[in-house]
């Protein structure tokens, strides 16, 4: 039987397309499939974090995504009778090219990465729904279902990026344990009148929970958020019915939000689950993004995530498919990527449970003592150290695979960062005489081989090899950079380990 597809990927949200995207520019041949009818919905995430971009770059959409962005918000935090602003445009974090936090709505992140897959000639199959897949013997025979009528299509890969209700995790038989959050989120597009600054966001923490405004609102200026109690109990996974504008008031009002809801264009209630799929993988069908791991959106990482998972494995996919022994690689990526969920659970957890908690330790933190501290808060705010560090944890920028099944160490240690598993950081460097930052080097599609000064020359050549020779740094060793951005191989001296990611990059000697 001829297989024309090397990966069918189920979903064309954040993570669908973003691993469509990878696997396509690293010659994978992908299909993306969407049971729904049309690509635009709903906003959910607002905040793209730096590491999202940074390995989303090489795929030469991060110029996009940034066209429409707000890189440098500024944030007002209503505590009681403070209003305290927070700048968040230049947060001190020198090995990144993004060292901001970005707004940026989910639908404009769906649509860039949309686009740069249909230039790539792939165009997202709207109204086409998985239904069923047999991983057999010599592939994945995957049906999908279009205005009644019913494909076979057979893959190589099957990738479920369907979310959090995901097809695939059931056909796969993979657990899902966890449990429904108590507390839900309201969304809201609305105009208010009253005393918000404009552009910037404003944050309201009351007892009962936390109300978010950003001027981000796609059907009315006004894009609320806000977590309560759920009255009743909603379907996992969908948006909930509408709310009614006295509701939503409320909602202002007990967050202590100086404003009046004067129209609402739209709301929906979200329930919420903290739940990781107890594989990433059965045999050739794989989950990525909240397929994988559902949790609340406190810290903005659900999307996040879902991109950086995307991008660990549509490079793999992509590599396997050319490869004679794939299977080290694709079991290499739940080994790295399920502990990230792991402690991304953990993070959320408390999180949220500070957001939106309504015990009396909870209630009394954010009702009580965040309005007593906040005449201290424009102190804690001015130690860019301390707001750094915070900001690398939710960014995900220490985020990293050492020990790792493919953080490999040469013959000979190699001085000096990174080390094996490490994400490469955006330093200066000087290469051909030309000083630059190494995340502009990296931006390609491919595994980049960075040479020491005095390092021999690999003499090979590869469509998805770029071989780079850092003057600036002394030595003869080596390191090879993952697609996403991660060191693979790390060694002081080329040696004979360095094939195996040469062979990853398809390269032949010359
Ligand atoms: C209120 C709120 C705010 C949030 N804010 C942030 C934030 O600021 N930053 C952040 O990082 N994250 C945030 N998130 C989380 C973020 O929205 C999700 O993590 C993200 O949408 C997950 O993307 P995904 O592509 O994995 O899944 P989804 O976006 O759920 O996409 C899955 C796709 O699969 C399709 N599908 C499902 N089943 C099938 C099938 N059988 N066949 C074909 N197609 C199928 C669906 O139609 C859908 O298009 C927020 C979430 C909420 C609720």
């Amino acid at each position: 039987m001829s297989r024309s597809l090397d990966v069918l990927v189920v979903g064309a949200g954040p993570t669908g397309l973003a691993l469509a995207l990878q696997a396509a520019a690293h010659g994978a041949r992908v299909r993306v499939v969407d049971g729904r009818a049309r690509a635009a919905r709903p906003s959910r995430a607002l905040i793209v974090h730096a590491r999202s971009l940074e390995v989303l770059r090489p795929l030469g959409v991060t110029a996009d995504l940034l066209a429409e962005a707000d890189t440098a918000p500024s944030v007002e935090l209503h505590l009681g009778r403070s209003a305290v602003p927070v700048r968040l445009g230049d947060l001190a974090v020198p090995d990144t090219a993004f060292p901001h936090l970005t707004f940026l709505p989910q639908q404009h992140v769906e649509r860039v990465l949309a686009a740069a897959l249909a230039d790539r000639g792939v165009q997202v199959e709207w109204s086409t729904q998985l239904v069923a897949a047999d991983d057999g013997p010599e592939d994945v025979a995957a049906v999908v279902r279009r205005n009644g009528g019913e494909e076979v299509v057979h893959c190589a890969a099957l990738a479920g990026c369907d979310g959090v209700g995901s097809t695939v995790r059931a056909v796969a038989g993979i657990g899902w344990p966890g449990a429904r959050a108590r507390v839900e989120v309201v969304l809201a597009d609305v105009d208010l009148a009253g005393e918000l600054t404009a552009g910037a966001a404003h944050v309201g923490a009351g007892r009962r929970g936390l109300l978010m405004a950003f001027a981000l609102g796609e059907g009315a200026p006004w894009r609320l958020v806000a977590t309560r109690t759920a009255p009743d109990r909603l379907p996992a996974g969908v948006g909930g019915p509408a709310l009614p504008a006295d509701e939503l008031q409320e909602l202002l009002d007990v967050a202590g939000l100086p404003a009046r809801v004067t129209d609402v264009a739209w709301s929906s209630r979200i329930a919420l689950q903290h739940r990781l799929a107890t594989a990433y993988r059965a045999g050739r069908l794989f989950l990525a993004g909240d397929a994988a791991h559902a949790w609340s959106p406190a810290g903005g990482q659900g999307m996040n995530t879902g991109v950086q998972d995307a991008t660990a494995l549509g490079w793999r996919l992509a590599a396997a498919a050319a490869s004679s022994a794939p299977e080290e690689l694709l079991a290499s990526y739940a080994a790295e990527r399920r502990p990230v969920a792991t402690s991304t659970l953990l993070l959320t957890r408390l999180l949220f449970w500070g957001e939106s908690a309504t015990d009396p330790v909870a209630a009394t933190l954010r009702g009580t003592l965040a309005p007593l501290a906040a005449p201290l808060l424009p102190w804690v705010l001015a130690r860019r150290r301390l707001v750094a560090r915070g900001f690398r944890v939710l960014a995900q920028l220490d985020t990293g695979y050492p020990g790792g099944p493919l953080a490999r160490e040469g013959s000979t240690p190699r001085a000096g960062r990174p080390h094996p598993g490490d994400r490469v950081p955006d330093a200066p460097v000087t290469c051909q005489g030309r000083e630059v930052r190494l995340h502009e080097l990296l931006a390609r599609p491919g595994v980049h081989v960075l040479l020491d000064r005095d390092a021999p020359d690999p003499s090979v050549t590869g469509r998805f090899l770029h071989v780079h020779r850092l003057t600036s740094s002394p030595g003869r060793g080596v390191v090879a950079v993952r697609p996403d951005g991660h060191a693979g191989f790390v060694s002081g001296a080329v040696d004979a380990e360095l094939g195996w990611w040469l062979a990853a990059a398809g390269a032949a000697g010359r």
